[in-house]
């Protein structure tokens, strides 16, 4: 691609930084409302913008918004000015993708993965996944985020604790992948990816947000303040492993625990409980297969399961007083059979005040959440206040080294 800068001053993008950031957490923004934001004069926030503008950082949208003289346009981040690598690990498959800046998918392809293979086998497989696509349409690499099957240290981007990744434990993924791209890389539960996808993706927005994914495991993800909530080691939402008693027989968890609540109303525990009724099912797919044929058993234990999950989740609710609560995952696609139970009990089970204006939806399963929740994660980390100078720094010397 020729860009039509002829000699470009990295140093122009000194002090650019905090308008950057403000319209990257917009949806755009005026002049006006830019000016007041920063504080800046008129004439130092120009300079600013022409200097975004000219490094193709920031640009005007077609639409425009009332002002007190002619309409004027909003500006925003240009959503082409770089891509950032996306990678999806499942249980048997990794999606990668290249994204823009806002972020939408580009180019993607899907790579096998067997969780034995380890660490570095698999990053090196990523790594050329993402080599091939930047051949077929790149740009700056703003940055690399991974969605993992696992629980994860954020900060120090390990997996930790048991998970179907044996023996990842002690690779530095980020680490790894920052060296390999020259750009920050993040990486991710896959489950706290999915919340901000919904989080992000949606109308609503709510400060503090519950998203519950019910597929063959189940998993939750927490936003408070409008950012994820990690805990003190990234172990914060792991809502499936809550255990309750009440009755003679608690069922085993494949934790190894007793009265989990995934084992009263995750995918594999409901599979288990219709084999035992001579039905053959194997995971929380099979278990929708019945609902949808209408078999009153497999109603009935989803049912259940709406219940099991609404006496966790009101737990969670009466902590967090989150505004929103959204359900995903395969279960979810049982709809009212599963939503139900949940809405009944929470109510049943929490104060008024917690419930009152509490909204509860059910999230539809998109195959690309945690893809886009990967870069969406590596957006907000590039365009953070503590971020974005390193961010204009390598942008100003990749523009520069080809003008
Ligand atoms: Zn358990």
């Amino acid at each position: 691609m020729l860009l039509t800068v002829p000699s470009f001053d990295p140093a122009s993008l000194e002090a650019t930084g905090s308008v950057l950031v403000l319209l990257a957490a917009s949806r755009g923004l005026s002049r006006a409302e830019l000016t007041e934001a920063t504080g800046l004069s008129r004439v130092t926030l120009g300079q600013r913008l022409t200097a975004l503008g000219t490094a193709q950082l920031v640009r005007e949208r077609d639409d425009t918004v009332p002002s007190g003289g002619r309409p004027t346009r909003l500006l925003d981040v240009a959503d082409d000015a770089a891509v950032i690598l996306a990678a999806d690990m499942g249980e048997r498959h990794i999606r990668l993708a290249v994204t823009d800046l806002s972020p939408a998918i580009r180019h993607q392809e899907t790579v096998d993965f067997q969780p034995g293979e380890g660490a570095l086998a698999a990053l090196e497989r990523i790594a050329a996944g993402f080599e091939r696509l930047l051949a077929r349409g790149g740009g700056f690499v703003a940055g690399v985020g991974l969605s993992l099957p696992a629980p994860v240290d954020h900060r120090a981007g390990r997996v930790v604790g048991p998970s179907i990744l044996h023996g990842w434990d002690d690779f530095a993924i980020g680490d790894w992948l920052r060296d390999r791209f020259d750009a920050p890389a993040v990486a991710e539960n896959d489950v706290n990816l999915m919340t901000l996808f919904e989080h992000r993706g949606g109308e609503r927005r709510d400060d503090a947000f519950l998203f519950v994914k019910i597929g063959t495991g189940i998993g939750s993800g927490i936003v408070t303040d409008g950012r994820l909530y990690r805990g003190a080691q990234g172990a914060a939402g792991d809502i499936g492993h809550i255990q309750f008693f009440g009755d003679d027989a608690p069922p085993l968890c494949r934790c190894g625990k007793l009265g989990c609540l995934e084992a009263r109303a995750a995918g594999w525990a409901l599979a288990r409980d219709l084999r035992a009724l001579g039905f053959e099912a194997e995971d929380a797919r099979d278990v929708i297969a019945l609902v949808n044929r209408e078999v009153p058993e497999a109603i009935a234990l989803v049912r259940g399961a709406g219940q099991a999950v609404g006496a966790a989740l009101s737990d969670a609710v009466s902590i967090l007083n989150p505004g929103h609560v959204a359900i995903g995952g395969t279960l979810a696609q049982a709809g009212d059979h599963l939503m139900d139970g949940i809405r009944e009990t929470i109510r049943e089970r929490c104060l008024p005040l917690a419930t009152r204006d509490l909204v509860l939806t059910h999230a539809p399963t998109s195959d690309e959440a945690c893809l886009i929740g990967a870069a969406m994660c590596v957006r907000e980390r590039i365009f953070a206040a503590e971020g974005v100078d390193r961010f204009l720094g390598r942008y100003g010397a990749w523009m520069a080294a080809r003008a």
